[in-house]
């Protein structure tokens, strides 16, 4: 029986991966396009095969219901759209999964005591409006405030009006919803930690907190031969000196932080020009959050140290507190893990997962299986056969346990 779950997964991950393929030939799926109405439609018929009734709510996340004997619901799922030139397996399998869990145990119990309800979210990955802080799950948990509607794309049309223009209500935006129990989300990890310690399933204990921004050096642009040393205002060896700087004070917490300082940009960008300004982002993760606000503040301090005849300026962009997930439910999933006999590890996420948004409103936990050499947002992104089975089977047996 296992084996005919898991060809089904396989399968319907590489029907779902079609939709998501444009015209043109590129791989992406964005909000509220025809490549997300593909998938809509192909989801919505999954989930009538495993007799779900379907709905939508203000922002277009679409919901599968298994009606229970309870009005309680204990809620499944992940979002729908794709980063460009992204993988079949990020977001989709914690739908997908979802489905298929939550189907065969209706085949095979009847009727859940509790209602179960597969949810398929709209734009998670920034696919289409950057920076829109998820708005898919941000509705269902009630906390999506009615400015994000406001929220342009690339063309310049608002989350408001591609909402609508989808066939979906947008306003009134929904509330939270007190008969959801509990909200679980399975994804791939995005990272080689599991298969690089071997383990099948992760068990979500918190998701990393985000600090990010830019930090611009401002000096004096002029010529690279006839200004001497003494007399430049170079920003260059200054930024070199602060970005060594930093990345030695985080030495000591390597275990419980990441920084990324991934783009540098130069002005004006001439190999004989000392540049007039140069700018670095960072990007700064930590799950314990007095951990992630001590390094940002040596951030900020190390300003001081480095300002001169090099103007420093640090423009915080983002700061997200970390988000712990339900401590029950977590000990729930270990023990189902341990029933199965899967080797399992307790871990934080360091990507960010609509599951931030639902644990402001519902005990929410994560499933994570391992990708393949780490890759994620990547046509490459690859998570062996053995190891979704194991995902699927930890995912059924505990909505088993809490639904039936
Ligand atoms: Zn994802």
């Amino acid at each position: 029986m296992m084996e005919t779950e898991l060809n089904w997964l396989l399968n319907a991950l590489e029907e779902a991966g079609k939709t998501a393929v444009k015209k043109d030939g590129e791989y992406w799926r964005a909000s509220y396009t025809a490549e997300d109405k593909a998938v809509v439609e192909l989801l919505a018929q999954y989930m009538r095969e495993e007799g779900m009734e379907i709905f939508f709510d203000a922002v277009g996340n679409l919901h599968g219901v298994l009606e229970g004997k309870s009005r309680d619901v204990i809620m499944v799922g992940s979002h729908r759209d794709t980063v460009r030139h992204g993988g079949k397996y990020d977001g989709m399998l914690g739908i997908l999964a979802g489905i298929r869990a939550a189907g065969s145990l209706y085949r095979q119990f009847g009727r859940p005591e509790k209602t179960l309800e597969v949810v398929a979210m709209a734009e998670e990955e920034s696919s289409r409006f950057p920076a829109s802080d998820y708005p898919g799950s941000s509705n269902i948990a009630g906390i999506m405030p009615r400015s994000a509607l406001e929220l342009t794309d690339a063309d310049g049309v608002t989350l408001g009006a591609a909402i609508k223009e989808a066939g979906y209500r947008g306003e009134p935006l929904d509330r939270k919803r007190p008969e959801i129990k509990r909200f679980i989300e399975m994804h791939i990890e995005q990272g080689g930690v599991l298969e690089h310690e071997g383990k099948q399933i992760g068990i979500i204990r918190s998701i990393v907190g985000q600090w990010g921004g830019r930090i611009d050096f401002v000096g004096e642009q002029n010529h690279a031969g006839t200004t001497p040393m003494d007399l430049r205002r170079d920003p260059v060896p200054v930024m070199a000196d602060f970005i060594r700087d930093m990345f030695c004070r985080i030495k000591p917490y390597e275990g419980d932080l990441v920084l990324t300082m991934g783009k540098i940009d130069v002005w004006p960008g001439n190999a004989n020009v000392i540049p007039q300004k140069v700018s670095v982002t960072y990007d700064l993760r930590s799950a314990d959050y007095d951990l992630g606000r001590k390094v940002f503040a040596d951030m900020l301090n190390l300003q001081d140290k480095y300002r001169g005849a090099v103007r420093i300026e640090v423009t915080p962009a983002w700061e997200d507190r970390p988000t712990d997930l339900d401590p029950q439910g977590i000990e729930e999933l270990e023990a189902v893990a341990r029933e199965l006999n899967y080797p399992y590890k307790i871990m934080n996420s360091g990507a960010g997962h609509d599951s931030q948004n639902m644990a402001k409103s519902y005990p929410t936990n994560m499933i994570f299986v391992p990708s393949v050499g780490g890759v994620s947002h990547h046509e490459k992104e690859y998570t062996k056969p053995g190891d979704l089975e194991a995902g699927l089977a930890v995912l059924k047996a505990y909505l088993k346990k809490l639904s039936w």
